[in-house]
């Protein structure tokens, strides 16, 4: 299953379960008509809805909530899509027939033939049922983009007023969900990972779930991987040129007045720091005879620094004239 889109994991893993309470599966199958379905009037002015879709999971699961809520008659029609995506079309087709229409109304899309802006608030009323109108829309006109490229969750609506209704839902569930539009349709999007986490847990899409927790704390662990190098490399690349400017400096004294001119602990640094110029401080504490402390090699160093300093401000020092002194 891994190998599909994720979309479809998400889709495949929610359709095959129906909702144990029949509140429940009134209120994915009302928003998955609402969301996913068009709104036919056929000749004779009979009322049909269908949704078309490529998951055959969607279609299965939308012709098994419409047999086990109404008697209407339903067809299901694949069709070949082009040869060259293998891929079939699915369109489900329910008929309302005329002396049930009054059982629309219970489904909150149509009222006197025309369809209805918002959610009708008694479909989700108990929590129990709001997350089966989420898993409903979802399925209807819902994608996610591989957790693997990003975070990007999208529900592509028609209507203004149902996706502001929809952005209110997924905000009453603690979702900061927003909304964009794209040419003639509502796009309400979530983009952060821990929002669309938080999405699949409410629709219970646990094995998407599962799939976008690995992902992430293998690109957690990457980071951090990356983190850790990037700043080793800083820090030796700083620690040598910190080694390499010191050497410049010991020289520099050298040259004006002669090895002889320092006292003992600092000559001994200042001829191992010459020899080992990217050693680090341990490792020239280390060569010392006897051996010093990472702290004291670093305070014999500044000094001679310093005292590099010092000659470099006084030019009078020369190797010559110290020795005349
Ligand atoms: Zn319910």
């Amino acid at each position: 299953m891994a190998t599909g889109s994720f979309s479809s994991q998400v889709k495949i893993e929610l359709a095959r379960k129906v909702p144990e309470k029949n509140c429940c599966c009134l209120a994915e199958f009302s928003a998955l008509l609402r969301a996913g379905g068009t709104l036919g009037i056929g000749t004779g002015k009979q009322l049909s809805f269908y949704i078309s879709t490529d998951n055959a999971a969607v279609a299965r699961h939308v012709f098994r909530l419409g047999k086990q809520l109404y008697n209407w008659p339903i067809e299901l029609r694949v069709r070949r899509q082009d040869r060259l995506k293998k891929q079939n079309r699915y369109r489900v087709r329910l008929i309302i027939p005329e002396s049930k229409e009054n059982e629309l109304q219970q489904l909150g899309i149509i009222k006197s033939r025309r369809v209805v802006e918002g959610i009708r608030s008694a479909l989700v009323k108990r929590q129990c049922c709001r997350r089966a109108y989420l898993r409903g829309v979802f399925l209807g006109c819902g994608s996610v983009s591989n957790p693997e490229a990003g975070y990007h969750l999208e529900l592509v609506l028609s209507s203004e007023v149902y996706a502001l209704g929809i952005v209110s839902l997924l905000n009453r569930m603690g979702l900061q969900a927003r909304i964009n539009q794209r040419k003639h349709m509502h796009v309400v999007y979530l983009k952060e990972a821990e929002q669309i986490a938080s999405l699949l847990r409410l629709i219970g899409a646990h094995g998407a779930l599962l799939r976008l927790e690995d992902v992430r704390a293998m690109k957690e662990v990457r980071n951090q991987v990356n983190r850790l190098v990037n700043c080793d490399t800083a820090n030796l690349e700083k620690a040598v040129s910190t080694g390499l400017r010191q050497a410049r400096s010991i020289q520099f004294i050298l040259d004006k007045v002669g090895i002889d001119y320092l006292q003992d602990p600092l000559r001994q640094v200042a001829e191992l720091r010459l020899e080992y110029p990217e050693a680090s401080l341990k490792e020239l504490g280390d060569l010392m005879e006897p051996k010093l402390g990472k702290s004291g090699v670093n305070h014999r160093l500044r000094r001679l620094e310093e005292i590099a300093e010092q000659l470099g401000k006084n030019n009078m020092y020369t190797k010559q004239g110290f020795a005349d002194k």
